[in-house]
């Protein structure tokens, strides 16, 4: 099992242990979904991936997601466009987000800057910093290319 997977389930089960909440199969391949896709997944598309191979219902996908986000071994974005995505927490490169505004689609970039970026930050307020997280939001590629024959200025 990959190493972030295994510290991701003994976390989760110990906080499920901790709030007297059982430890189903279906929580668990929560879990695994969110990990095995690498990057980020709407709630949806879980559940129909899910859907597949359990008998899980949309309520149980959307509550396990709620449980893995407070024992943080899930992060959720809500972007400004589309519905919220989810993706894996435990160790995972510090990495920002390109968001396009016009087709929804997000990409990920990786830079060092940005841990001494939150390192620095984290010092100088002395907030004990726990995610990273850069979003950019803006026009993408594709996009840029299908406005620019109209002439139309971008803001
Ligand atoms: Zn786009
Ligand atoms: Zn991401």
């Amino acid at each position: 099992m990959e190493k972030s997977l295994k510290a991701a389930k003994e976390l989760f089960t110990g906080y499920l242990c901790g709030h007297n909440l059982r430890r189903t199969a279906e929580r668990y391949a929560v879990l695994e979904e969110v990990y095995a896709c690498g990057g980020h997944v709407e709630a949806e598309t879980l559940f129909q991936e899910l859907n597949k191979r359990y008998r899980v219902s949309r309520a149980t996908v959307y509550n396990t997601l709620e449980l893995l986000l407070e024992c943080g071994v899930i992060l959720r974005h809500r972007l400004e466009t589309g519905p919220a995505q989810y993706e894996r927490a435990c160790h995972v490169q510090s990495h920002g987000h390109l968001v396009c505004t016009v087709c929804g689609k997000v990409e990920e970039f990786t830079d060092n800057r940005l841990n001494d970026l939150a390192a620095d930050a984290g010092e100088a307020f002395r907030f004990a910093v726990e995610h990273r997280n850069l979003y950019l939001y803006g026009k993408c590629k594709r996009c840029q290319l299908k406005s620019a024959p109209t002439g139309k200025k971008s803001v």
